[in-house]
């Protein structure tokens, strides 16, 4: 339910409304918009009455939130959300970051690869220290000395960087390094406890779609980080299982226009993991920025045949630098 209320609400009565809803055990998500402010009510809305709540002199009127996603509902929040990433990276609201690097943190490269995409016009880094492989057997990441390794790199070069999260005890961990971005990924997009756990810091969380997720379970997960006290979350869609054979994935680029519609959250697309080869990503890069994605995130190795994982969808660094500058040219002809 969300109650929209008079532009000239004095401020002890929105006070009053809300300590008044409190009372009745629900939260509130209050959302300033320049002409008008939206209450957000959230929990057990059967122990208010509407027409009591629309009664009320400063509330204009109050409408039911069908949906069962509440705080990640853009009917509680018109306006885009931004997310600040750290070192003056933002996204979402017109904000267009290109998160790029490795698959895996694997040792020196990194800073090697990460000049290279900077200088590209890349504005995050990633790479992963913790690795979710369909084997046992395949390289499971550095771990901890990757973090390392990631942060050395931001420190050198002022970018915030973007590791995948899998173990809610490695919560305290990433945060203690000061990462800028965890990344949720694919194959944990509905391990609840991991959603909440990282729900319970302010870190910003990068939710990648599930492969077999919907886009209504995707903004479900983004509810249970929410619900728990972090609007920090950037949604990704990453491609999705379908029967075709001949990608990775299917890129469900139909996803980026309806998250925007459904939600405020930003969008970023993953053409990497969408397609799963090298030859695939530049055009699906553009065709996810021309369907309105927020900011992009792409995999980029300079030596893509001995990449400890994902080397077969791997942008070399000249490849990347040539994508940037189509990225650039979609962004500008759809200002
Ligand atoms: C990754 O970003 O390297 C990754 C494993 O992504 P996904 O979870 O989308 O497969
Ligand atoms: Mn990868």
């Amino acid at each position: 339910m969300i109650a929209i209320l008079r532009k000239d609400a004095p401020q002890d009565a929105v006070d009053h409304l809300l300590g008044w809803i409190h009372k009745k055990g629900l939260e509130t998500h209050v959302s300033h918009g320049a002409n008008e402010t939206i209450v957000g009510l959230v929990g057990d809305t059967t122990r208010i009455d509407p027409f009591l709540l629309e009664s009320m002199d400063i509330v204009e009127r109050v409408q039911r939130v069908s949906e069962p996603f509440k705080k990640a509902n853009r009917k509680f929040h018109p306006q885009d959300t931004v997310v600040d990433c750290g070192l003056g990276v933002k996204i979402g609201g017109g904000y267009f970051p290109v998160i790029a690097g490795p698959c895996s943190v694997e040792g020196d490269n990194l800073i090697r690869i990460a000049r290279a995409v900077k200088e590209a016009g890349a504005t995050m880094l990633r790479g992963g220290a913790f690795k979710p492989r369909t084997s046992p057997y395949a390289n499971q990441g550095m771990g901890e000395r990757g973090l390392d390794l990631l942060c050395e790199a931001r420190d050198e070069l002022g970018m915030p960087v973007v590791t995948e999260i899998m173990d809610p005890r490695d919560v305290a961990l990433f945060v203690d390094k000061g990462i800028n971005v965890m990344q949720i990924g694919a194959r944990n997009a509905q391990n609840f406890t991991l959603l909440k756990e990282v729900g319970k810091t302010q870190t910003p969380v990068l939710l990648k779609r599930g492969m077999s997720e919907t886009i209504d379970e995707l903004l479900m997960a983004a509810e249970y980080i929410m619900s728990e006290g972090n609007d920090n979350v950037i949604l990704c869609e990453r491609g999705i299982r379908t029967f075709e054979t001949r990608t990775r994935n299917t890129f469900d680029l139909n996803a980026i226009p309806v998250l925007h519609y459904l939600s405020h959250l930003p969008v970023v697309a993953d053409p990497s993991h969408a397609v799963g080869y090298t030859r695939y990503v530049p055009q699906m890069a553009l065709a996810a920025t021309a369907a309105g994605a927020d900011g992009l995130e792409i995999e980029v190795h300079d030596d893509p045949s001995h990449a400890w994982s994902d080397g077969a969808q791997a942008l070399t660094p000249a490849q990347f630098a040539d994508t940037m500058r189509r990225i650039e040219a979609i962004r500008a002809a759809i200002a």
